[in-house]
């Protein structure tokens, strides 16, 4: 089996050799970028990624989306539909930097990758379409980017497309997103016109010779009917970056025309403390403005070095510890990804945030408190990968011969832990039942399902107590039939599966009490366990939390772990409907324990029954998942659309006019859809 790998491996060995862009090693941390690019589905976020490793080197021929040939959308999965599913990261040499890109899919129905990948990037692209401007999706990445303070900048593709508008897009980002936009690049022409771009810092044109896919960079002076807009343009960035940096503002007030080099180190600074977003513009699928944006990822974007160090919790103590990017730092990691690999089993996906991981190493998991030993080290290229001995600071790497740890998990040194907070997962918003083709592909299915919940933390499995029935839920129907496809294609698994249906939630609108005293015989023996539990709503999308506000008098510290078991069996079907119980602060306030017939399930059983009636005391109510949507549609239609929006109980949040058309925002309930 493994030889299948061995043998893929020498064959980008070889190709990594003869670039002689491999890895990291001998580079320093400040020339590494890990980088993402995010943007709503069909901005161009695969042909761009495409087109900066074919120009970085990386890829000698060019993958198009549309025949399925792309390396970065390497899932069956995804070469069918066209779509990017899985985050697939990569490696490319740009001006002796190493550029590591993690491809995050656009889809709404995967919002878990790029909530995942963004915990572990430094830096993003923002990808536009030059027509569609912010589209809805993007807009909820870029706030999902704005909560882990990931600097960006901004590309705007398809200026070659008809109605493609730069200053328009550049408008919007400043609107809708609450960026300070500034371009740093003007188009030169639009539409079937556009020719290239204008470099705003150094002043010069850059055209893109069509014969050989746009390699090379032909520089010139600005056309003359472009001079006035750029010389304005100019002056406008430089006031935007000399307002806000000091250096820059010196050398503006000794001259107006501060040196390129100045500016760009001052808009570097800006980009670094999220002050700016610099904007460039191209046609990814013309092969025009894609080294520009390694560029600006090389001058703008972080290194692993610029970031600040990343803290956490020691676990024995409960202090706030924290680590500086560096290879002499003792190590910190976190497992963002998991993927079950047919040839070497289960990979674990890391990003190195201090010190080095070696092959053969002990690791710790401060969440299991348990050593586990790393058997291989692998860099990843979309479904390739290469052995290393070591993963440096910086590096995201695959390890594999983990073997209880996962997504959100920290891995550190055993005498000096550290544990980072975790990622935060959307609750899924549909669900469907699914039931194995013949009796004995039952425990087939329930391993496939398992392996398919342990690689993606918004597929939840579960078992309906009233029907038997084994249902399988996630972030929407593309979500739920994908994961119907790869237990068939993977797994080889045939299932029968329901209609796909809309999950409903339950919360507590108040504040409410419970209390439960558990005394009963069983097996032979007495089980006592007592606890008073507080709910209260917390903030919506913000999941459930746990919290012990008892002394351990009263609740002794053994018990809690059962007693937290017992608060998320109670979560898992509420009160009204049996939906499950999201976005509620529950509190143990009180208990009480009996010295010799206390016992765990005691007070896990407590805590369930003590959950209930506080909820029910609390005002509870329904849930149901609401979609925004954006709706292009020619004016003479808008009164239908809204309308229709109506009828689906929809609230339409904002109506304007984007070149001819005009768009409609809206919240609908996901079931009316
Ligand atoms: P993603 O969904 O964001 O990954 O977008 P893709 O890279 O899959 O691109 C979506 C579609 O837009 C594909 O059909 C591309 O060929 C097309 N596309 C990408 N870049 C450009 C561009 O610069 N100009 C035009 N006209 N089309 C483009
Ligand atoms: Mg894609």
């Amino acid at each position: 089996m493994v030889a299948v790998l061995e043998q893929k491996k020498d064959k980008k060995a070889a190709d990594l050799s003869s670039t002689g862009k491999g890895g990291q090693q001998g580079r320093a941390l400040s020339m590494v970028r890990n980088i993402g690019i995010i943007a709503h589905i069909d901005a161009g976020k695969t042909t761009v990624t495409e087109r900066m490793l074919f120009y970085a080197g990386r890829i000698h021929k060019m993958g198009e989306v549309h025949d399925g040939t792309t390396v970065m959308d390497w899932m069956i999965q995804e070469k069918e539909r066209g779509i990017t599913i899985t985050s697939a990261a990569t490696t490319c040499a740009w001006r002796n930097y190493q550029v590591n890109i993690i491809d995050t899919p656009g889809h709404v129905d995967f919002t878990a990758e790029v909530e995942r990948s963004l915990g572990v990037l430094d830096g993003a692209i923002g990808v536009f379409c030059a027509v569609g401007g912010v589209q809805p999706q993007s807009e909820t990445v870029w706030h999902q980017a704005s909560r882990y303070h990931v600097p960006r900048i901004a590309f705007v593709n398809k200026m070659d497309r008809l109605g493609a508008n730069f200053q328009g897009v550049v408008a919007e980002i400043k609107s809708r997103l609450g960026s300070n936009a500034v371009p740093v690049q003007l188009p030169i022409g639009q539409e079937e016109s556009f020719r290239g771009v204008i470099d705003l810092l150094r002043m010069k044109a850059m055209c893109y010779d069509e014969a050989n896919l746009g390699l090379t960079v032909v520089e010139s002076e600005i056309p003359s009917e472009h001079a006035a807009a750029a010389e304005e343009a100019r002056a406008c960035l430089v006031e935007q970056v000399a307002e806000k940096d000091e250096a820059v503002l010196e050398a503006y007030l000794e001259s107006p025309d501060v040196p390129s080099e100045k500016l760009r180190e001052g808009i570097r600074r800006l980009t670094l403390t999220n002050r700016i977003t610099p904007v460039l513009c191209g046609a990814a699928l013309r092969n025009k403005g894609v080294q520009q944006i390694l560029d600006a990822v090389v001058d703008y974007l972080p290194s692993p070095t610029d970031v600040p160090a990343i803290s956490g919790v020691n676990p024995k103590s409960g202090e706030t510890v924290s680590r500086k990017a560096d290879d002499k730092e003792t190590l910190s990691a976190l497992v963002f990804k998991l993927v079950n690999d047919p040839y070497v089993g289960r990979l674990h996906f890391v990003r190195i945030y201090s010190g080095v991981l070696k092959k053969g190493q002990n690791v710790f998991n401060p969440r299991t408190k348990k050593r586990e030993k790393i058997s291989r080290l692998l860099r990843i290229h979309a479904d390739s990968r290469t052995d290393v001995e070591t993963l440096s600071t910086g590096e995201i790497g695959c390890v594999t011969g983990l073997k209880d740890s996962t997504t959100g998990d920290t891995l550190c040194a055993e005498h000096a832990p550290i544990q980072f907070s975790s990622m935060k997962f959307p609750d899924p918003v549909m669900s469907m039942a699914v039931e194995a083709k013949t009796r004995g592909a039952r425990e087939k299915l329930e391993n496939a399902l398992n392996m398919l919940a342990a690689e993606d933390p918004t597929c939840i499995i579960r078992k309906d107590e009233e029907t038997g029935q084994t249902i399988i839920s996630g972030m929407g129907e593309l979500h739920l039939e994908i994961l119907k496809d790869r237990m068939f294609r993977e797994f080889h698994v045939e299932a029968n599966t329901g209609r796909p249906m809309v999950v409903y939630y339950e919360t507590v609108m108040n504040t409410g009490r419970g209390e439960h005293k558990f005394d009963r015989e069983l097996g032979g023996r007495r089980h006592i366990g007592h606890v008073v539990v507080e709910v209260s709503p917390a903030e919506r999308s913000t999941g459930n939390t746990i919290e012990f506000n008892v002394s351990t008098n009263h609740v002794p510290a053994e018990f809690r772990e059962h007693i937290e078991k017992g608060l998320i069996d109670g979560a898992m079907t509420g009160v009204l409907g049996r939906c499950p119980v999201t976005d509620v602060k529950i509190t143990v306030v009180d208990g009480s324990y009996d010295q010799e017939y206390s016992t765990d399930v005691a007070f896990r059983t407590a805590a369930v029954m003590a959950f209930r009636d506080a909820v029910m005391a609390a005002d509870p109510n329904f849930l149901e998942p609401v979609m925004a949507l954006e709706i292009v549609t020619p004016g003479d239609y808008t009164g239908d659309v809204l309308g229709d929006l109506n009828s689906r109980r929809g609230k339409v949040k904002d109506v304007f006019a984007r070149g001819e058309m005009q768009v409609v925002r809206a919240a609908v309930p996901l079931a009316e859809l």
